[in-house]
């Protein structure tokens, strides 16, 4: 599907994304704050574990516990947000910009 300007009926059409842009980034941060959250209930377990290995268990059970959950939550977190974003930008927003004539406009108007 070619997109064209509705106003000048330029091809050089791009998507502006910024709802997904900005989810994402939310997402990510949300998504990293509850998995450090999910990751300390990893460290109590990892603790547990430590009593039988020894304190060093428990320093490098908790910090890699805290670091993965993190890192998955990030990414979980990313992957959801954008999708959130990709449909404000789809029904709410103009998501497409003329690049020859600078016109913001949706997808879903005629042409
Ligand atoms: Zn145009």
């Amino acid at each position: 599907m070619t997109i064209q300007c509705p106003s000048c009926q330029s091809a050089s059409v791009m998507t502006k994304d910024i709802a997904k842009k900005i989810g994402a980034l939310i997402g990510t941060v949300g998504g990293a704050a509850q998995g450090v959250t999910g990751a300390m209930t990893g460290a109590e377990v990892g603790a547990v574990i430590g009593v039988i290995a020894g304190p060093p268990g428990v320093a490098v059970g908790g910090i890699a516990g805290a670091i993965l959950g993190g890192l998955a939550g990030a990414a979980t977190g990313c992957i959801a947000g954008a999708k959130l974003g990709e449909i404000v930008d789809e029904r709410v927003l103009d998501n497409f910009l003329c690049l020859d004539c600078g016109l913001s406009f949706s997808c879903r108007q005629s042409i």
